[in-house]
């Protein structure tokens, strides 16, 4: 049986949420964990629709993951979420399978929206949408950029139940009246933290201030920095807190090391070096930017090494062969930006290499995170020049973790 998650004894001030501009702001105000919040230990106790808990078995899910024993009960009691967990945790079907818990599959409009920060990673919740509701008679639909604006519409006229997708194209067609909000009942931001911070705020807001009152806001990402929590404190109700210690975060099935070289020209026969250790297994490489992307791919391929590569200045049919080729395995090795920092889940990745240090403590996170999914066992390895190992040290302070020098039999492991 489930057991509804304990609410707070104490009365908290209610954020009046017809006053939507304070998404904008970031005033400080005190909050604290609900550690306490109950865990449901398996599907069949979370008393979720039959449809729904079928596809979940079907889809090979036997038992909940920490964060979904927790969050998926959560969401049940419409309360608002800002929810952490580790990468490759499951937070995807904590949110996804939250939210579906919640649809009415009688009534044809739109009841959840679910925003990520890139269109492969919108694309990736809504295909496990899609698997997850085979047995449902549920529509879902990928609003993403890069494709046809006539072709979403025609598919939101249709009557979509849940819309998953990037802020951008989301908040497009809720100004066009595409979207009927009136019916939405839960928000859901993935990679939250990323979404709040950057230039995604005012079309987050955008959509948020057309959405109903009553509409329950959820917040999922492996980081949540304070500011990030302080901020979502000013738009959403009482929210309930699944967070965790920022000692925590790192997993023990990825091993962390470092590359120390003289300097940056020093790097690329570094990596030439180890490209036999890559294609072991697969692998993505992280450059700080979309030209330096180009530049290694293209020096690597006069080296006559084969990779592929991804950023966000490439023709969203490119970035889908791509995306494509990799998850299906064809090929191996992907140079990217962080446009692929976040959320990916590819799980033969057993392989991150930094090849230049990430350009905040968080997308470290979420780079390393692409391996070990889900408890396997992954290596990560930062590149990095004397004038910034420093940052390796602050990455282990910060963190409590380990980043060792690099062994010469890193490929015996
Ligand atoms: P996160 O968003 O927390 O980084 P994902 O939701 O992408 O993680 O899940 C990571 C991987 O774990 C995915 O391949 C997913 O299919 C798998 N996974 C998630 N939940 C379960 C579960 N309960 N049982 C088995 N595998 C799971
Ligand atoms: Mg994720």
């Amino acid at each position: 049986m489930m057991t509804a998650p304990r609410r707070k004894k104490k009365k908290k001030k209610k954020i009046d949420r017809t006053k939507k501009k304070s998404i904008m702001m970031t005033a400080l105000q005190p909050c604290h964990d609900d550690a306490d919040v109950d865990a449901v230990e398996t599907f069949e106790g979370m008393d979720l629709p039959e449809a729904l808990l079928r596809g979940i078995y079907a889809y090979g899910f036997e038992r909940p993951s920490t964060i979904q024993k927790k969050a998926i009960p959560a969401m049940k009691t419409r309360r608002d979420i800002i929810a952490q967990a580790q990468s490759g945790t499951g937070k995807t079907a904590s949110f996804t399978v939250g939210s579906l818990q919640l649809i009415d599959p009688s009534i044809s409009k739109c009841q959840a929206i679910i925003l990520a920060p890139t269109r492969e990673l919108a694309n990736q919740v809504a295909s496990f949408i899609r698997a997850v509701t085979d047995f449902m008679d549920i529509t879902v639909h990928a609003c993403v950029g890069g494709t046809l604006v006539r072709t979403d519409i025609q598919a939101l006229h249709q009557g979509v139940q849940v819309i998953v997708g990037t802020p951008g194209r989301v908040s497009d067609m809720v100004s066009r009246n595409v979207i009927d909000p009136t019916s939405v009942a839960v928000f859901c931001l993935d990679e939250a933290d990323e979404m709040l911070s950057r230039g995604f705020k005012d079309q987050i807001y955008r959509i948020f201030r057309t959405l109903p009152e009553s509409v329950q806001v959820c917040l999922f990402s492996a980081t949540m920095p304070t500011g990030i929590i302080y901020m979502a404190n000013q738009f959403m109700r009482d929210p309930l807190r699944i967070l965790i210690q920022r000692h925590e975060l790192t997993l023990e099935g990825i091993r962390q090391f470092y590359i120390q070289v003289k300097c940056e020209d020093w790097k690329f026969e570094t990596l030439c070096d180890l490209y036999e250790t890559l294609t072991i297994t697969q692998a993505i490489i992280y450059c700080n930017t979309r030209r330096k992307v180009d530049w290694l791919t293209d020096s690597l391929t006069h080296r006559d090494f084969t990779v592929s590569s991804l950023h966000g200045d490439m023709d969203q049919r490119e970035r889908d062969i791509i995306m494509r080729e990799f998850r299906s395995g064809s090929s191996r090795i992907l140079v990217a930006t962080d446009l692929l920092a976040r959320g990916i889940d590819v799980q033969q990745v057993s392989l991150v290499i930094n090849y230049d240090l990430p350009p905040n403590r968080e997308n470290y996170i979420h780079r390393i995170g692409r391996s070990g999914r889900y408890g396997r066992k992954g290596i990560a390895v930062s590149f990095c020049t004397d004038r910034d190992v420093d940052q390796i040290h602050d990455l282990c302070t910060f963190y409590s973790t380990q980043i060792e020098p690099m062994p010469s039999d890193v490929s015996d492991m």
